[in-house]
């Protein structure tokens, strides 16, 4: 289909997916298979050898390149995958600037991992597009931030950080994993690379881990999908078909997810056991504005402090809550509770992006808000 002239809505239940050519299934099939036959040497119906292509995986990259309004996507068999990944276009030598607030995976990748390549790294508050322009070097490759960040729901603004990093000579990559590309399209603002960890809300039922690459520019594209073959971080094509599943519904879930968020958030502020929190739909939210001018909705992840009683009081918290599950992740149907500080951020403590230890962090998922309120009533009546 031709997806310019599409709704978000639209895009999501059609983009990518044509009826099965050979039987007219309307749902892609999953391919289950590692080889393809050829009718002479090297004359094939575009399938070799399924690290390189396979036919679920290619309705996957369509529907995914259409949704963030992008030209190409590549699949990945994790987000971490699909970071690494644009990381090997980066040269011993050259610098990656990064936001001071990513995915502790993403911090773990690129200290631990690739620093020991000669690849340097420095971290900025992206928050602040002049701080990013005061941290550019003449080295710069790649300008690399989450909007929103996690779990500090940061927003950073896409447009005018891409402009900083295009006047230094350096790609933008933007880590969209948190707004999903029903909320914003960062290729439309000026960046170069859109990466998801599809394991979130683009699958959506927290049973798929996955990432995707979305771009537009053909070079860098032919380079990434010689990489994905190379390296062959790819997904499997039972994942495709359900991650493809999990999308047909992604508009629809992620409006409840934003409204079910609104009216937890809402009562957390009025909460007299709750000191701060932290939601991009509050006006109370540093970057408010920004979010609305940036964001179709404030998304569906919520953090918050306690008054009173530190990391024990925030354990108490996660512990009591019974609708919402104690696990990491986000992004599901289901909500999830979690603190950051020991489980998903352990990889940044000590670090200077560390996470304070009594933050909680919901997902909050698209069940009925008024059971989730009744419920974190509950927790923090435990408290
Ligand atoms: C989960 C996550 C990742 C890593 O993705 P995986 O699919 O777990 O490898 C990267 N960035 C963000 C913002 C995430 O939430």
């Amino acid at each position: 289909m031709t997806t310019e002239n599409y709704q978000i809505e639209t895009l999501a239940v059609h983009a990518g997916v044509e009826p099965d050519p050979t039987t007219g299934a309307v749902m892609t099939p999953i391919y289950q298979t590692s080889t393809y036959a050829q009718s002479g040497v090297n004359q094939h119906k575009g399938y070799d050898y399924s690290r390189t292509a396979n036919p679920t995986r290619t309705a996957l990259q369509n529907s995914l390149a259409a949704l963030d309004r992008g030209k190409h996507a590549l699949a990945f068999s994790s987000g971490m995958a699909a970071i690494d990944t644009i990381l090997r276009l980066i040269k011993p030598g050259d610098h990656v600037l990064s936001g001071n607030d990513v995915y502790g995976g993403t911090f773990r990748l690129f200290k631990s991992v690739l620093e020991a390549y000669g690849i340097e790294f420095s971290f900025a508050e992206t928050t602040d597009p002049d701080a990013v322009a005061a941290a550019m070097q003449p080295n710069t490759k790649l300008v690399w931030f989450e909007t929103p960040t996690n779990p500090t729901l940061k927003i950073s603004n896409i447009k005018a950080i891409a402009d900083v990093a295009h006047a230094g000579g350096a790609w933008l990559g933007v880590d969209s994993t948190f707004a999903s590309p029903i909320l914003q399209q960062p290729l439309t603002l000026g960046a170069d690379f859109v990466v998801h960890s599809t394991t979130k809300y683009i699958n959506g039922h927290s049973d798929v881990v996955g990432g995707v690459i979305i771009l537009n520019d053909d070079e860098i594209h032919d380079r990434l999908k010689y990489l994905q073959n190379a390296i062959g971080a790819v997904p499997a094509p039972q994942d495709c078909f359900l991650t493809l599943r999990g999308i047909k519904t992604l508009a629809i879930r992620m409006k409840q997810h934003c409204s079910n968020a609104m009216q937890i958030a809402q009562m957390l502020e009025d909460h007299d056991k709750v000191s701060e929190v932290i939601y991009p739909g509050l006006e109370s939210h540093p970057q408010h504005d920004l979010a609305k001018q940036q964001m179709k909705g404030p998304g569906g992840m919520v953090s918050f402090l306690l008054k009173h009683g530190g990391a024990e009081a925030a354990e108490t918290v996660a512990k009591e809550a019974k609708l919402f599950t104690l696990a990491e992740s986000l992004g599901g149907v289901e909500s999830l509770i979690e603190l950051p500080a020991p489980m998903t951020h352990a990889t940044v403590a000590n670090s200077p992006l560390a996470v304070d230890p009594s933050l909680v962090r919901i997902s909050v998922g698209i069940e009925n808000p008024d059971d989730l309120v009744t419920d974190l009533l509950s927790a923090l009546s435990k408290v």
